[in-house]
């Protein structure tokens, strides 16, 4: 039987065969496989070289110094590092947090494991849509405000954040800023300098990467302290304890390497993509799109449908790779949060689903799927 079209790219892409060619080079006796930490041999000095060539990679993407990237697991590492190693790291200076209530779980979730611990978050509403409220954000913002995270582009509609006018806003009352840039890197421009990002989150395997691989961004000029989550010995600036998985940080070197190579091509081509699959959809009756087109990043289009649960279609859109929301919430019956907030009724919000694009979609695919879902219906 034949696989379903993958149109799932904003839950897990494939590794690049690039990549993956890349990272064998990175694993037995004949190749590199030395500890990047044992500098008195020549096998660790090997491993080291090519960690530092990773993360100049990956630096070079965003418009960081490499001496900035911290090498993870995967982005909810990064994120909670970011989250909870600045709250701890400046306590004194302040117990407040602000948030949107479409972050993903990987923010909402650290943020609620420091209200037990005595912090205070305010998880703001955006305005219909999904955009930030920035009259609600200049009245959150208080003396005690320690962090803002913000995300780029949300996982399950698409919504683009102004990050660089968030940002101004943040740095101008002296709170810090983290960015989550998982759904944003390799398909927008990312300049850490001109959105005023002091920390910034990235996963491997939204990048073809592999699984088991994130970055996190942390600005050195002026110096940003955190507070470590796990404690050991020296590796990563003294802020990621561990031996570094060279196999895995050469492959998002280089997945960073291609996203830049794509990057000029990458509006043109989701924007068609998107335009085939409404297109295709615009004279059926009974569907919606969540999300504004003019807001959203065209790699996920979330739409809802009046017949139908979202786990109804899943089903009768066997033929498709596609989810009913995040991957981290598929198989919830409960309406998704993300799009109660940005005012999706609450019928609809229980009709959705994400269809999302990635490098190689390709625009017979897409016309497939809208011919699916036709029959569907
Ligand atoms: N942030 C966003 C926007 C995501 O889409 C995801 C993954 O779904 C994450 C964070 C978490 O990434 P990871 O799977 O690398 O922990």
């Amino acid at each position: 039987m034949d696989r379903p079209i993958y149109l799932d790219y904003a839950a897990t892409t494939p590794v690049d065969p690039r990549v993956a060619k890349v990272m064998m080079r990175y694993l037995m006796k004949e190749d590199c496989f030395g500890n990047p930490s044992s500098v008195t041999h020549v096998y660790g000095q090997e491993a080291k070289k090519v960690v530092d060539l990773a993360r100049e990679q990956v630096a070079a993407l965003i418009q960081a110094q490499a001496s900035e990237i911290i090498f993870t697991s995967c982005a909810t590492e990064s994120i909670n590092t970011a989250i909870k190693g600045i709250a701890k790291f400046y306590h004194r200076r302040g117990k407040h947090i602000i948030t949107l209530k479409t972050e993903h779980p990987a923010v909402i979730k650290t943020c609620e494991a420091l209200e037990r611990d005595g912090y205070e978050i305010s998880y703001l509403t955006p305005l219909f849509g999904g955009l930030m409220d920035f009259d609600l954000l200049k009245e959150t913002l208080r003396d005690d405000t320690v962090l803002v995270s913000v995300m780029h582009v949300n996982n399950e509609v698409g919504v683009i954040q102004d990050i660089e006018r968030i940002g101004e806003l943040v740095k101008s009352r002296g709170a810090f800023f983290h960015v989550d840039a998982v759904q944003s890197v390799g398909k927008l421009a990312i300049d850490v300098n001109k959105m005023h990002a002091d920390l910034m989150s990235f996963s491997g395997h939204k990048l073809y990467a592999p699984k088991g691989v994130g970055v996190l961004y942390v600005r050195q000029h002026p110096k940003i302290h955190l507070e470590p989550l796990i404690h050991g010995a020296k590796q990563e600036n003294n802020l990621r304890a561990g031996t570094l998985a060279v196999h895995q940080i050469v492959a998002i070197g280089e997945a960073f390497v291609l996203a830049n190579e794509y990057l000029p091509k990458a509006d043109a081509h989701y924007q068609l993509l998107r335009q085939v699959l409404l297109d295709n959809l615009k004279d059926l009756p009974g569907w919606l799109l969540n999300g504004d087109v003019q807001h959203c990043h065209p790699s996920i289009v979330n739409i809802s449908f009046d017949k139908f649960t979202n786990q109804q279609l899943v089903q009768r859109l066997s033929g498709l790779a596609i989810s009913t929301g995040s991957a981290c919430t598929t198989g919830s019956l409960e309406p998704s949060p993300v799009l109660r907030a940005i005012g999706v009724p609450i019928h609809l919000a229980k009709n959705a689903i994400r269809i999302s694009f990635g490098r190689e979609t390709t625009v017979e695919e897409v016309e497939q799927a809208a011919g699916l879902i036709e029959a569907s219906l």
